[in-house]
């Protein structure tokens, strides 16, 4: 696998039920033994676990990922999938906040601009990830808005002195 420099983070869902049975552990199996991949594509996932969600790691940082084979976006961002389905309702509050909170996170720890946040259907016409009920624009202002404020989970952070904003 090639050596991957991040320059914009791609957001996926697994179109999967969100629930008990549907973990990033079931996903990586899909991923290696139905698809033959070396690993799961995604580099971060996000799913609920007990009453918690949290951010789960997936394929390293450090290697291309299999998320986004249009545009060459496998060769230039992250995949980061959130564990469910969001093409009939959209994510629900807690859940887009916990979205919002992790990739603000990575757009610190990786130098990604909010704007450079994207949703996988922005580079493929055909699909609908990550899902129909998903505003992307909300996304990116949501992202946005915890780069300026510096702030994510309520935790002070030093985002403004990043330059991404
Ligand atoms: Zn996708």
């Amino acid at each position: 696998m090639s050596e991957l420099i991040v320059r914009k983070l791609v957001v996926h869902c697994s179109d999967t039920e969100d629930g008990p049975g549907q973990s990033v552990e079931a996903i990586r199996r899909y991923h290696v033994e139905h698809n033959g991949w070396a690993d799961i594509g995604y580099h971060f996932l996000i799913e609920r676990v007990g009453d918690g969600i949290v951010l789960e790691p997936g394929r390293p940082p450090t290697q291309q990922g299999a998320h986004c084979r249009a545009g060459g976006r496998n060769h230039d961002s992250l995949g980061v999938c959130i564990v469910g389905e969001f093409d009939e309702d959209p994510p629900a509050p807690e859940l887009m906040r916990c979205v919002l909170d992790g990739l603000a996170l990575l757009a610190f720890a990786f130098g990604v601009a909010a704007a450079e946040v994207y949703g996988h259907r922005e580079f493929e016409d055909a699909k609908t990830c990550p899902g129909r009920r998903w505003n992307l624009d909300v996304l990116r202002a949501g992202v946005y808005g915890r780069l300026r404020e510096g702030l994510v989970g309520g935790r002070m952070v030093r985002l403004d002195r990043l330059n991404l904003i």
